[in-house]
């Protein structure tokens, strides 16, 4: 493996001036599970890795009036291990949960999953259907605030300067009586990548009628996307059986699946007509039942 040189800075000023000393030539590394794959597969050589684990300011998750704001460095087995997390945003709970093993998640951190930005990435619909902001830093400490659809660029590329880091996410705490899901087709029961996510938020009316959805999906795309057009058709409906079938078609004509490791387009195309109405059935069950 290339050798490299790795430097762990205490503070966000010290991150940025190791970085400002060879831009081109280091990378920040968090939980390390996606760099170091590259590093081993020879895709990436940089000379020094700098090391955000120690950098207090991308930690934690903490509510700020409506929203709650979670560090980039928090860990996928923080977000499957919280409390809060299942009670407020139980579909990214459901993308944690999945999202490869227990020593991977004890490692691997919400930053790092978004910034990677493959289009299959597991907490990436989650982000999405509870509209999460990035909120990014950059050399000076000053901040900037993008909405995460607008964050995505292309297969593993983000919208994020030279010496810029991801500070976190501000995500909307959902209206009482909606219901979430994350819902995650694998080849294999464990330990694998999305073949399709989909993530739901939806809030029904005492009725029954749907008055406000949200719809994430992974894999079926060049990047993560919402999809509008089949959340359009949902709101104001009642959310029944003949109704997501046709949700399902809709949402077919959203999606820009290929054929690669994970599957064929064709297939994807077929599990998200499935997959769309039982992560609208979970998703609603659980508003039923209370959890949001
Ligand atoms: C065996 C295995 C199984 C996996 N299974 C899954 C799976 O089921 N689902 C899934 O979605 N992913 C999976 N992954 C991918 C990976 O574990 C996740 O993407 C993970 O969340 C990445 O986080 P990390 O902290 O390890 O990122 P790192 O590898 O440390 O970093 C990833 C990228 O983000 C950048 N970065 C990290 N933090 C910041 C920051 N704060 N600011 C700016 N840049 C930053 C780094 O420079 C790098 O470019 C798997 C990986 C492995 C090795």
């Amino acid at each position: 493996m290339h050798k490299f040189s790795y430097q762990r800075p205490t503070s966000m000023t010290e991150a940025f001036s190791l970085k400002k000393a060879a831009p081109e030539n280091s990378l920040y590394v968090a939980g390390g599970s996606d760099v170091l794959l590259l590093l081993k597969k020879s895709v990436i050589a940089p000379n020094n890795l700098i090391s955000l684990r120690a950098l207090d300011e991308l930690k934690g998750i903490r509510e700020t009036e409506n929203r709650v704001f979670i560090g980039s460095g928090t860990t996928i087995r923080e977000l499957e291990t919280s409390a809060f997390i299942a009670e407020k945003f139980p579909a990214l709970r459901d993308a944690a949960v999945n999202l490869a093993s227990t020593q991977i998640r004890n490692v691997a951190t919400l930053g790092g999953n978004i910034i990677n930005a493959s289009p299959g990435a597991d907490t990436a619909a989650p982000l999405l259907i509870y509209e999460a902001q990035v909120i990014i830093i950059n050399a000076q400490l000053a901040e900037r605030t993008v909405a995460l659809t607008d964050f995505f660029k292309g297969p593993k590329q983000v919208h994020l300067e030279k010496d810029e880091l991801v500070k976190g996410f501000s995500l909307e705490v959902p209206p009482a009586g909606s219901g979430s899901a994350y819902l995650k087709f694998m080849k294999r029961k464990a330990m694998d990548l999305a073949n399709v996510g989909v993530g739901v938020m939806l809030t029904l009316a005492q009725d029954g009628t749907c008055t406000d959805i949200r719809i994430g999906l992974a894999t079926v795309a060049p990047t993560p996307i919402r999809a509008l057009k089949t959340e359009a058709f949902l709101k104001g409906k009642i959310i029944d059986e003949a109704t997501l079938t046709e949700a399902g078609e809709i949402a077919t004509t959203e999606i820009a699946p290929i054929d690669d490791l994970r599957g064929k387009a064709w297939h994807k195309t077929e599990v998200i007509k499935a997959y769309i109405k039982r992560a609208c059935q979970q998703a609603r069950l659980r508003s039923v039942k209370g959890e949001v």
